[in-house]
């Protein structure tokens, strides 16, 4: 590994990430600078608010840059309110809601409503050998959309896509930092040493 893999911490559950990175023997920084993005090999953007982390991305002068890092080809990883951020389109944003995009897909904020705020159920995903993996999806969002260039890596019982894939950039609905489960980060740091 040449460089650390960087995981953006200006909000949320950054912690739950670089514990599963460091799991796997994988070195991590946390972003909160240009020069902390600089350092990086990849991005994570963790699971958190997607609205709060659009600002404080603003504030911290993070926003453009990263942006501009992923078009340019920077691995990055999302779970989340990460995927969102992720998404060229966010359905039930709020106003003026944006993240940094790049996956050409729609997602939909909080797409499981309150009665079903938050849930675990296992899950098969592409490129991931051995049992299925178990997921946590809290307030999470939904892929409704899927662009051309996107491959879907996974989906619930029902269909509804909740992990994809393009090019540099993998985005999913769920928390595998917080379950233990360790092998979709090792899937990410793959497509980082690529
Ligand atoms: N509902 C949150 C959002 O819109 C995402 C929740 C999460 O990351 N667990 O950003």
């Amino acid at each position: 590994m040449p460089a650390p893999i960087g995981v953006l911490a200006l909000q949320g559950d950054f912690r739950e990430h670089r514990q599963t990175l460091a799991a796997i023997g994988v070195e991590s920084i946390e972003v909160r600078t240009l020069s902390d993005l600089s350092k990086s090999t990849g991005l994570i953007i963790p699971g958190g608010e997607s609205t709060v982390m659009q600002k404080l991305a603003v504030a911290y002068d993070l926003f453009q840059p990263i942006k501009d890092a992923l078009k340019s080809g920077m691995p990055a990883f999302g779970t989340c309110a990460g995927l969102i951020m992720l998404a060229d389109q966010i359905i039930d944003g709020i106003a003026g809601q944006a993240g940094f995009g790049g996956l050409d897909v729609s997602v939909r904020r909080n797409a499981f409503g309150n009665q079903l705020d938050s849930f675990e159920v296992d899950l098969d995903f592409k490129d991931v050998a051995g049992p299925a993996v178990h997921a946590a999806f809290i307030r999470a969002p939904i892929v409704e959309r899927v662009g051309d260039q996107v491959e879907v890596m996974s989906k619930l019982s029902d269909g509804r896509v909740v992990g994809v894939r393009q090019g540099n950039l993998l985005g999913i609905s769920f928390h595998p930092e917080v379950t233990g489960e360790t092998r979709i980060h090792e899937l990410f740091v793959s497509m980082v040493q690529r």
